[in-house]
């Protein structure tokens, strides 16, 4: 603690997957200052631009303090009875799939747990999604697949001791800054080699070792490649795919055909020979491999089998969750993770329980009580708001998340909020969602609320409290509480704190668990308040009599029926629309340095806008001639879904035919810039999580 400040609290970012330990000092007059916490393990006190401008985001002029009905203050009691009645009576006519939840990775895994109960086990339907569907959901079906439960084998160690690091889709010197210089101090001490995977050049690429601007889409392609390539040279580890695995030889004969020879890999994903192979060879020859991957893999109609190309690799070369060798999927969200472990998307059930297990479904039926326990998966993300546009979805309750910009086919997204019959929404500011609210709850912001949030390495760490609740804010556990006391479960909702929250979800996670399942918090389910209060960051599983922090899966033990992980035969597939004469280049999206989500707080730091004031589409210098235009003309973006504006840069990072646009921008700093509204709706059969990454444009002078 510096001179000057009253008391220093530790808690946790709120913004991406990496989950850094921040250490908040609040002096006597209330001001806040923000230091990377040197104890957390995952940052060891570094802090990214984001982080470290965190106090500057706590200003209080933006901020929704006051509940409203039909745009007019009210009082709590009127805007939960209006929420609670009307999700009731809707309930009542027209049964409980007419109801919805749209909830946030931003959302802490306390809050997460009590929307999730409410939904599914109260009101009975599935219909509970999360913006992490558009950021990870490929890689929760992959590893279901793959290893029978959504599992992430790799921890942050893994980077120290990877020879060769293999980034797919990744940018993470700019979308995981701090996970990025672990991977350069790597290089720099040891010489860990990185390869990077990506039709963009970036600031990640800029550093690397070898990098594959391959043509976009085609990664099953380059992997199916690998996986012929290692089964050519005898570099399977065949003992551990006869003892640990299945369906090695359906997935390696498709493999084959499909990418039977490197001059075919090379000629589909458009790289050059000598490049492929010499990522095929360290990779044959590299046991201590790590290859991490993220939303350039996951945001594809075939973001599930891609995940399984480059698992299928990690499986046949035995390197799955052992140390400095595994594949590791990072999260876009500070709790993308713990959502998924209370089962927060329409497709899980709860604690890693599917629908497809009855008699797991049963066992958390009997944990809560449940009257109306649902049995079958819900409307995932862009499905659901296709069902609120047709009037399947009547009410819908929106919490922490902008789905009027982030959503794809936004155009259609905000037509549907504006047909639903009843649209709440929590949140922190007004929004271009908040616009479209018939009651608007004010929901307590980071600093002003406690709970657990669990990284990409499966750490749960706590986000703690630091700042009185401003206004008449409330944490987002409390009003799905109130909510469901209002609609006659006052019994099964009656937490007077977080920590209760947690203990529930702790001894949920380990009810009838016979060891079958990795996701069990057993160890923590008597935990006190004082106890929940100090918590310190762990790793999942922490099961009872154990101390937790054991790695997952590298005993080659997988959660199937056989104790087996399971190969998956993928087939390259192109993308879901193809370029075409009138729209023939292809727009990708994605994250800046400096700002987060749809910018509702990091567009409140000026130090942060400094770099990127305005939206901006990257083209490469062929097609900005083509086009006709250069560095800052203003050009329109049209998609078969919409257009937006925005000015051109003109880069060689960007190969030719394909442009690149922010995902960021929002109503409140640009007209007219969202990428929602020309990203492409056209989702993955089996994670429902949309392509995000390629839609096929024209793009013109304004
Ligand atoms: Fe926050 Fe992520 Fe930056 Fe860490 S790397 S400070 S978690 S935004």
């Amino acid at each position: 603690m510096s001179d000057g400040q009253a008391r220093e609290v530790r808690t946790t970012c709120p913004y991406c997957g990496v989950g850094c330990g921040v250490l908040a000092g609040v002096a006597a007059d209330g001001s806040v200052s923000v230091r990377g916490d040197p104890e957390h393990p995952a940052n060891a006190g570094k802090l990214c631009s984001k982080g470290a401008a965190l106090a500057e985001t706590l200003g209080l002029g933006q901020r929704v303090l006051t509940p409203e009905i039909g745009r007019k203050p009210a009082t709590w009691e009127d805007a939960l009875d209006k929420v609670a009645n009307t999700f009731s009576r809707t309930i009542a006519e027209h049964g409980p799939d007419a109801v919805a939840f749209y909830v946030s990775g931003q959302l802490l895994t306390e809050d997460y747990y009590v929307a999730n109960k409410l939904m599914k086990g109260f009101i009975g339907s599935a219909n509970i999604d999360t913006n992490s569907r558009l950021c990870m959901a490929s890689s929760v079906a992959g590893h279901k697949r793959a290893f029978g439960e959504d599992l992430v084998p790799g921890v942050y160690e893994d980077f120290d001791l990877a020879d060769l690091i293999v980034l797919v889709g990744s940018n993470t010197a700019w979308c995981h800054p701090i996970l990025h210089q672990r991977m350069r101090a790597a290089r720099d001490r040891s010489g860990t080699r990185i390869v990077v995977i990506d039709p963009r050049g970036t600031a990640t690429s800029a550093e690397c070792d070898l990098h594959l601007a391959l043509r976009p889409g085609t990664d099953v392609q380059l992997f199916n490649g690998l996986l012929a390539h290692l089964v050519r040279t005898g570099a399977v580890d065949a003992d551990y795919v006869a003892t640990h695995t299945t369906g090695f030889d359906a997935a390696a004969a498709l493999a084959a055909a499909d990418a039977p020879a490197l001059e075919r890999v090379a000629e589909i994903c458009d790289l050059a020979t000598g490049d492929i192979e010499r990522f095929y060879a360290w990779f044959a020859t590299t046991q201590r491999t790590v290859t991490v991957y993220s939303q350039g893999v996951n945001q594809s109609a075939h973001g599930t089998d891609k995940v399984n190309a480059i698992l299928n690799c990690h499986l046949a070369t035995g390197r799955v969750g052992k140390p400095g060798a595994s594949p590791f999927s990072v999260t876009g969200q500070p709790n993308a993770m713990g959502g998924r472990e209370v089962g927060g998307l329409a497709n899980q059930l709860a604690a890693h329980i599917g629908f497809d297990d009855p008699a797991a479904a049963d066992s958390v039926a009997r944990f809560w009580r449940a009257p109306s326990m649902v049995r079958s998966a819900g409307l995932k993300a862009v499905d659901m708001f296709e069902a609120i546009s047709d009037g399947q979805v009547k009410a819908l309750l929106v919490m922490g998340t902008n789905p009027a910009v982030s959503m794809p086919n936004a155009r259609r997204v905000r037509e549907a909020l504006r047909r639903c019959d009843f649209v709440a929404v929590a949140d922190v500011v007004r929004t271009d969602t908040t616009a479209f609210a018939d009651v608007l709850l004010p929901a307590a912001a980071w600093g002003e609320k406690d709970g657990t949030v669990t990284n990409s390495e499966r750490r749960i760490s706590r986000q703690r409290r630091f700042l009185p609740l401003p206004g008449e804010s409330r944490p987002d556990w409390w009003i799905i509480t109130e909510v469901a006391r209002r609609m006659g479960f006052a019994d099964a909702f009656a937490y007077a704190s977080p920590a209760e929250i947690f203990r529930e979800h702790a001894a949920l996670s380990a009810f009838e668990n016979d060891g079958g399942r990795l996701f069990d918090l057993g160890a923590l389910k008597e935990t006190g308040d004082a106890g929940y209060d100090d918590l310190q960051p762990f790793h999942w599983p922490a099961r009872e009599g154990k101390s937790g922090g054991e790695r997952v899966l590298g005993d080659g033990r997988f959660p199937t029926a056989g104790g087996k992980a399971r190969f998956v035969a993928v087939r390259q597939e192109g993308p879901a629309l193809p370029a075409e004469p009138t729209r023939p280049l292809v727009l990708n999206t994605g994250r800046l340095r400096d700002q987060w989500h749809t910018m509702t707080r990091t567009g409140l730091v000026p130090l942060l806008m400094a770099n990127a004031p305005e939206p901006v589409v990257d083209l490469a210098p062929a097609d900005a001639a083509a086009i006709g235009v250069t560095d800052d003309a203003l050009v329109s973006v049209d998609s078969r879904f919409g257009n937006v504006r925005a000015k051109v840069r003109v880069t060689r990072t960007q190969r030719p035919g394909e442009a690149f646009l922010p995902m960021h921008w929002s109503g409140r700093f640009a007209a007219r810039a969202a990428a929602g509204l020309v990203s492409n709706p056209a989702t993955d059969p089996h994670s429902g999580q949309p392509e995000l990454k390629h839609v096929p444009v024209r793009i013109v002078p304004e």
